[in-house]
């Protein structure tokens, strides 16, 4: 049974993945957008989701494309108002938050879905499963970007409950907990915070791991020319590499595999089987990380940062 949907936050990500995934799955019909300036050309619009969930009764999904800050009121409005919710990540900008929409969404009986699109790249069940029969003795994540590229302009995100640098880099830790079998924690973190900004733009982290494996991160939006989203794996029986954000696959320095760009597409699947089987899915555990990371961290000024 196709389910209507509406899509809140016509912004970058909306146009980019949001919208192609929506319309090319035959689940899932865009039925309206929710944008205080931006709308898509033949969905009806609104400015406001209150308006729309009084006119709409018949939508019975609303997905979230806001940034983390306003998400919360967003969320709960619509769970209120019986509608099954995803939202993107991070799932809000504080934990309290997630686990009160994840209590409301229980006792509305709704399904609540905190999306983590890097899961879902092609090649990330493959190292997972290799992985199970192995046993870690190094993991290294090497997250570097340009921020300018792709966040253009985005003053949210600098802002508090914004993240800085660990908004794309709680994409790697959303991998890193979903490979490995067993939890890992922080130990230490060092965070550089532009003199100008209030979130970091760079951070390097270690984490403890249960059978003593070397587990760390590196996170830096500084990064000009190729970027770098790769995640480097040592076992006691030969060693793997995870690059292009989860979508390509070395084993011991041979190609396994190099997929497309499928996170959107599957993460509208997930969320259609979540609604069919009246389930939820809110892990938490990579922003878990991020808010232990800030509660650890040191923190160090460096150059402020400018469009
Ligand atoms: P964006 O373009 O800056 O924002 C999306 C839209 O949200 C805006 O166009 C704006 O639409 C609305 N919005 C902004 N501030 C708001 C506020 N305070 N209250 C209500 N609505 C507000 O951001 P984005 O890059 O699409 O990111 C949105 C989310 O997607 C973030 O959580 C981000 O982590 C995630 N994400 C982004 C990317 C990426 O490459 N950029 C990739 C994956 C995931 P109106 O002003 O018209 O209401």
């Amino acid at each position: 049974m196709t389910e209507k949907l509406a899509l809140v936050g016509i912004g970058k990500i909306a146009r980019d993945q949001h919208i192609p995934a929506i319309s090319a799955n035959p689940d899932w019909s865009l039925e309206a957008t929710v944008s205080r300036h931006a709308s898509v050309d033949g969905i009806a619009s609104y400015a406001e989701l209150q308006s729309l969930l009084d006119a709409r009764p018949d939508i019975s999904t609303i997905s979230l494309a806001i940034p983390p800050q306003p998400r919360f009121a967003y969320a709960e409005a619509a769970l209120r108002a019986g509608r099954h919710v995803m939202l993107e990540k991070p799932p809000g900008q504080s934990l309290a938050e997630c686990f009160a929409l994840e209590t409301l969404a229980r006792e509305m009986g709704v399904t609540i879905f905190a999306t983590w699109h890097s899961r879902f790249a092609d090649c990330v069940p493959d190292l997972k499963s290799w992985l199970a029969a192995r046993e870690l003795k190094r993991l290294r994540i090497v997250w570097k970007e340009d921020v300018r590229h792709w966040h253009p302009g985005q003053e949210w995100i600098w802002e508090p409950g914004g993240m800085g640098v660990f908004d794309p880099g709680i994409n790697a830790l959303s991998i890193m907990t979903e490979i490995l079998p067993h939890a890992v924690h922080v130990r230490e973190a060092t965070l550089e915070y532009p003199e100008n900004r209030a979130t970091p733009i760079a951070a390097g982290l270690r984490f403890t791991d249960p059978g003593g494996a070397d587990v760390s991160a590196v996170f830096d939006w500084r990064q000009e020319g190729p970027q770098t989203w790769d995640i480097e794996v040592e076992t006691e029986d030969g060693n793997a590499r995870l690059s292009l954000g989860g979508s390509k696959l070395e084993i011991n320095g041979q190609l396994i595999r190099e997929g497309s760009e499928n996170e959107y597409p599957n993460l509208y699947e997930r969320m259609s089987d979540l609604v069919r089987t009246g389930s939820s899915d809110m892990d938490l555990s990579p922003f878990i990380h991020v808010c232990d990371a800030c509660s650890l961290g040191r923190r160090v000024v460096t150059a402020p940062f400018h469009y």
